[in-house]
């Protein structure tokens, strides 16, 4: 009984996965090497990759391999989901950051953006954290499901690895009631198994 049983089908294999991050880290590159001196390079002046845990964790680690300026790496929790497919309102941040990011350039890294409640609330508490843009990277946007708008701090940049159909999906970091994050590509897992 292999976890991949429960996949109805792949949406973004491990091989499109990577090719896409390859070409998210070089943008990052580029949009963030005018803020940042190489020759004089202090945590001072590199981006802050802000990972929303726990989906991002893989997206995250694979991103920042392939990113060559310096960056600061931070985590930060939002809890808006039970262990269903829906969101359940508006998210609480659970897990607050380590670094201070006053006049910092923070680059928010999400597993998907979905109603948008989610990234509207981070943006809101970064914001308030006096950060100095605010970027979002984010593996998968579902488009469709938007009742959110969000608005990006700054010059801030919006990064999008693909754009998500209208189906809920795990693997690559997104889970289903804990499960399936270890999956390494994106698909669609089986209706019968949560409906
Ligand atoms: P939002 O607040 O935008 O509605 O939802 C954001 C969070 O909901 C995501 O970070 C993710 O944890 C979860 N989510 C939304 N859509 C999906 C999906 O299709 N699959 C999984 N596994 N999680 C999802
Ligand atoms: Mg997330
Ligand atoms: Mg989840």
């Amino acid at each position: 009984m292999a976890l991949d049983d429960d996949i109805e089908s792949v949406l973004f294999s491990e091989e499109q996965i990577s090719e896409r991050v390859s070409e998210l880290a070089s943008q990052i590159d580029f949009d963030f090497t005018t803020t940042t001196t190489t020759t004089t390079t202090t945590s001072l002046s590199a981006p802050v990759i802000v990972g929303v845990a726990t989906g991002a964790f893989l997206f995250l680690a694979d991103l920042v391999r392939k990113i060559k300026i310096p960056v600061v790496v931070d985590f930060i929790r939002a809890e808006s989901y039970g262990s269903g497919t829906e969101s359940n309102g508006a998210p609480r941040i659970s897990f607050d950051l380590k670094i201070d990011i006053q006049g910092k350039h923070v680059i928010l890294v999400e597993d998907i953006v979905d109603t948008g409640n989610t990234l509207s609330c981070l943006i809101a508490h970064l914001k308030s954290k006096g950060a100095s843009s605010i970027s979002v990277c984010t593996l998968l946007d579902k488009p469709a499901r938007r009742r959110v708008n969000f608005e990006l701090v700054g010059k801030g940049k919006y990064y999008c690895g693909f754009k998500c159909p209208d189906y809920f999906v795990v693997g690559y970091g997104l889970d289903f009631a804990e499960l399936y994050r270890n999956l390494p590509y994106v698909g669609v897992l089986k209706p019968e198994l949560y409906k």
